[in-house]
């Protein structure tokens, strides 16, 4: 036994992150991350712009104070002078006992001497206590550390440590440029508190004699100080603004995300067959267009489903008569009508007759269906349907003779090029004929024209029958469609029977090649289609 596999799961694009499902969380997380990394870029930018700035000018103003602090210090009548002096006499002497010192002591230990040297020099030292007042002056006023040099390099006095304490500062860059009369300044660990540190320098002379050299320091951590501060504030800021702008982000991406969960929410509903449902599309952006697309779509699939709901009603209705008929006679014979041989054949014949209607319905029913499904595309090569309308006219003059009526014809001897599928023209021109033929009585005519213009080329069939009320006459090319269904059902050797099916197979078969059909018609004096088709070449 053979079974249907059962369908095959639906496959979804995998989510492997929550925020994946959700079109909303998605908005919002990449309209975050934009704006996270906007800010984040234009704070750096700040920051190091702010950085830079604070930077040159702690610069610029340690070098400004260490020159105002050798000014202060070079004018004569300061008196000044006399201490460098005393203290230039003291080291020269110092140096000296050094030498003597060492010579004497060549044996002992090394370390012990450099170890307590600074305690005896800071001893035995001149006390420079109006350069320790300068350097303290200056250091209260502008908040940086001064020391001020010899021109050897080595400290006279300092506001934050005991001068001994301060190593020679000879090789410095600062006191260096100093000593060369120029402006230069450095950052580097502070010896004694290992802190990095900002030095500027400036040198003290005195009728071109140089008197010693101001150096003043800046721990970097209180330059940058204010740095941390504006970071600091500028990222509450950031987080603040982050705030409200996920807050809006939030609202807007729910906002803009609620008509695609409302058409989610319909299609769902439609899927369970609720084809009234609508939804909102007012907006005049693309969602709105997309609402209003659905809603169209919604219409059409409406109106399809009626369509077919009615094909279908119609189309029972059409087969369950002669279905009834045949049942109805064959239950008769059964029943002993066949023993009475003129009601047996007559009824046969009937019987005959309806299955002939039930296979012609069948037919157009399948022509119908197959037309639906067929491929619409246009043939790739134009024809001259002169040819084709010959072919009708030679099959239907005999069928024109039979019913007592004459046949005309207008052809030219070539029509221009049409795109068309020749052999579904003559299937209209025959099914056209055949009703002129049904609907015209003895003696009437029928005819068949055609003629082209610059843009188009024209088929007419035409009767002088018994015409089509004008209330009918929109409504002809409609599926089952009948004026008057007694009258239809009766004949029909060739077309479809009666079933009101004929001009619906004229019409789609028209319009799949790219033409227009439509009628005219007035009672008692007979009717004329007419079909139309663009040139292909015009
Ligand atoms: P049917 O198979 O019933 O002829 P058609 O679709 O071919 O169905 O035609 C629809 C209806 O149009 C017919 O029932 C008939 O009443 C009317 N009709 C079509 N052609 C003509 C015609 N040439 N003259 C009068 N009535 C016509």
């Amino acid at each position: 036994m053979q079974t249907t596999p059962p369908p095959s799961k639906p496959r979804y694009a995998s989510a492997r992150w929550p925020w994946q499902r959700s079109l909303q969380s998605r908005i919002v997380l990449a309209y975050g991350g934009v704006f996270v990394i906007v800010l984040a870029l234009l704070m750096a930018r700040v920051v190091q712009v702010v950085y830079t700035a604070q930077l040159n000018d702690a610069e610029h103003n340690l070098e400004i104070e260490s020159f105002l602090a050798a000014n202060a210090l070079e004018d004569p009548l300061s008196g000044y002078d006399v201490e460098f002096e005393e203290y230039a006499r003291w080291e020269s002497k110092q140096e000296d006992d050094d030498h003597k010192d060492k010579e004497k002591k060549k044996d002992k230990n090394k370390d012990d001497e450099d170890n307590k040297e600074s305690v005896s020099r800071a001893a035995s030292a001149p006390i420079a206590a109006r350069l320790q007042a300068v350097a303290n002056l200056y250091a209260s006023d502008t908040g940086a550390r001064v020391t001020i040099l010899d021109p050897q390099g080595d400290a006279v006095a300092d506001s934050a440590f005991a001068f001994a304490q301060v190593g020679s500062q000879l090789a410095q860059i600062e006191v260096q440029a100093a000593l060369r009369g120029e402006e230069q300044h450095d950052i580097r660990p502070d010896p004694v508190t290992g802190n990095s540190t900002l030095y500027a320098a400036a040198p003290i002379q005195q009728n071109n004699r140089l008197l010693g050299v101001v150096q003043m320091s800046l721990p970097m951590a209180d330059v940058t100080a204010s740095i941390w501060s504006l970071t600091f504030s500028l990222v509450i800021t950031a987080a603040l603004a982050l705030g409200v702008a996920t807050a809006l982000g939030v609202w807007i991406s729910r906002r803009l995300v609620q008509p695609v969960r409302e058409l989610e929410a319909a299609s769902l509903a439609i899927a369970q067959g609720d084809l009234t449902r609508q939804v909102p599309a007012q907006a005049a952006d693309e969602l709105g267009a997309l609402a209003r697309a659905f809603n169209r779509m919604v219409g059409e699939l409406q109106r399809m489903l009626e369509q077919q709901r009615l094909f279908v009603a119609n189309a029972s209705h059409e087969l369950r008569t002669p279905i009834t008929n045949i049942k109805l006679r064959s239950e008769t014979l059964l029943d002993g009508g066949l023993h009475d041989s003129a009601i047996a054949e007559r009824y046969l014949a009937e019987i005959d007759s309806e299955a002939d209607r039930l296979g012609r319905l069948a037919n157009a029913l399948l022509d119908l269906s197959r037309l639906e499904s067929a491929d619409p595309s246009p043939p790739v090569e134009s024809v001259d349907l002169v040819p084709v309308l010959l072919s009708v006219v030679r099959s239907m003059r005999m069928r024109v003779g039979e019913a007592g009526q004459t046949l005309r014809t207008e052809l030219p001897n070539q029509l221009p090029p049409l795109r068309v599928w020749p052999e579904q023209i003559e299937a209209v021109v025959i099914n056209l004929m055949d009703n002129a033929i049904k609907y015209t009585p003895e003696g009437g005519t029928i005819r068949l024209d055609a003629e082209s213009d610059a843009a188009v080329c024209r088929i007419r069939v035409a009767d002088s029958g018994l015409g089509i009320p004008a209330a009918d006459l929109p409504h002809i090319f409609e599926r089952f469609y009948r004026v008057d269904k007694a009258r239809s059902r009766q004949t029909g050797k060739n077309g479809t029977g009666g079933a009101g099916l004929g001009l619906a197979i004229v019409a789609v078969l028209v319009e799949r090649n790219s033409g227009r059909v439509w009628a005219e018609s007035e009672i008692g004096q007979g009717t004329t289609i007419t079909l139309e088709f663009p040139r292909d070449d015009a």
